[in-house]
């Protein structure tokens, strides 16, 4: 039998990453960035934190409420505006937070501080403040480069966009990003006893419960699915479907069902005779068979039937592929450290569980949800994880410390 790595590295050794393209940046929200940024420096130029006035800080060193000192106000700097002006002792800037700093300041004194407080929006900047506090030089400044310095790498390519990152490129005039285009994932589900969900259900049949699984599961890792339905048991039909998959462009051709031995099936058929289709049984549970080949050159994964083992087949190999043609650089997923709240058997296979996870008293404790046939999909609905149980491993006691996968 297989092991989940060895599988896990076979199967990703037949993928590389999607071409690239160029999007506006408003385009790429969760795309994978496909070269390195490299910043200037931020902020652009010195600019107050803090609504107050601009001042030179030696002017204000021995001023307090009782003793006061006046200032004359000899401009007023607006954000998004610059003022030549600049401060000589004695004098002050009106100045708002994210406006640059005048010549000649080199501190902001905070309005909070002086006796222009509390004025509505719209008042004009006086001729005189009175200020109540002192003031370090520099204080309430941020200067040009104190968050990032330019040169730095401040993303890389194989990075996925997040918020925060799709902000940084706005700072820094990044309007054009070149990221890795969305990998194209054409998705089949085979077996006689499938319905659509919107048809009527008739006597032996079962709703179609994989495609919609593994749609989202698909564009949850940020590619696009290209559904195409359910595959009769009829070879022609089947050849037909997966044709046009590859009259689309997919990258990959995922199905499920059919991988088990002594299935009914010409999906492998079909396959065969136009590319191959190894059938392997991965040390693993849910899901212990699972094929791989390809089809006229397109990479084929198939993944068991039972919802449940189609779910997990798609997290344990089939993620990690995608990530690796939309050309993210980890592709391997994040674990966290749990501990059993109850006594969890296994079979020695490298088990997948379903469990809820929740932080009690500041561990993470986990507890299955009821029992893991895999065809049980409420409790993987219930579930917030899967447990990660090693192989070889039977039985863990309470309190035992075991990998999850946040889902
Ligand atoms: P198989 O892998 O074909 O032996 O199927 C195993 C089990 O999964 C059977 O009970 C099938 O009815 C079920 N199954 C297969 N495909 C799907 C699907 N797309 N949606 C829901 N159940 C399925
Ligand atoms: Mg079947």
């Amino acid at each position: 039998m297989l092991s989940v790595q060895a599988a896990q590295e076979r199967i990703h050794s037949h993928f590389k990453s999607v071409e690239t393209e160029t999007l506006s940046l408003a385009q790429c929200a969760g795309r994978v960035l496909a070269a390195d940024i490299i910043s200037s420096d931020l902020p652009p130029f010195d600019n107050s934190s803090v609504d107050g006035f601009a001042v030179k800080a030696s002017d204000l060193a021995d001023v307090s409420t009782a003793s006061s000192r006046t200032l004359r106000v000899v401009a007023d700097i607006p954000a998004g505006f610059t003022s030549d002006v600049s401060i000589a002792h004695g004098q002050a800037a009106r100045i708002m937070t994210g406006a640059p700093l005048p010549k000649g300041a080199d501190a902001v004194i905070m309005v909070e501080d002086t006796d222009f407080n509390n004025r509505e929006a719209g008042t004009p900047a006086p001729k005189e403040v009175q200020v109540y506090k002192t003031v370090n030089h520099g204080e309430n400044i941020r200067t040009r480069g104190m968050d990032v310095k330019t040169g730095y790498k401040v993303l890389f390519a194989g990075h996925k966009l997040r918020a925060q990152d799709i902000g940084l490129l706005a700072m820094l005039g990044v309007a054009n990003v070149p990221v890795y285009r969305k990998p194209r994932v054409a998705l089949l589900s085979s077996g006689d006893e499938l319905t659509p969900v919107e048809s009527p259900l008739e006597p032996g049949k079962v709703r179609d419960s994989n495609s919609y699984i593994l749609a989202s599961a698909i564009a949850d890792s940020g590619c696009d699915v290209m559904s195409l339905g359910i595959a009769p048991d009829n070879r022609d039909t089947i050849q037909f479907l997966l044709d046009q998959a590859i009259a689309m462009n997919a990258d990959v051709i995922i199905s499920s069902a059919g991988v088990s031995v002594g299935a009914f099936d010409f999906t492998k058929d079909v396959v065969e005779s136009q590319g191959k289709l190894d059938f392997w049984k991965v040390n693993m549970r849910p899901g212990k068979p699972l094929a791989f080949g390809e089809y006229r050159g397109v990479p084929f994964i198939g993944l068991p039937g039972n919802p449940v083992s189609a779910f997990v087949g798609f997290e344990v190999f089939v993620r990690g592929a995608l990530g690796v043609l939309s050309g993210l650089k980890t592709v391997a997923r994040q674990k966290v450290k749990v501990r059993l709240a109850e006594v969890v058997e296994s079979d020695g296979r490298e088990s997948y569980l379903r469990a809820v996870v929740e932080e009690k008293d500041g561990v993470l404790s986990a507890k299955l949800t009821g029992h893991q046939g895999s065809g049980n999909l409420l409790s993987l609905v219930q579930a917030n994880a899967l447990l990660v149980v090693p192989a070889g491993v039977k039985s863990l006691a309470i309190d035992a410390q075991v990998d999850a996968w946040l889902l």
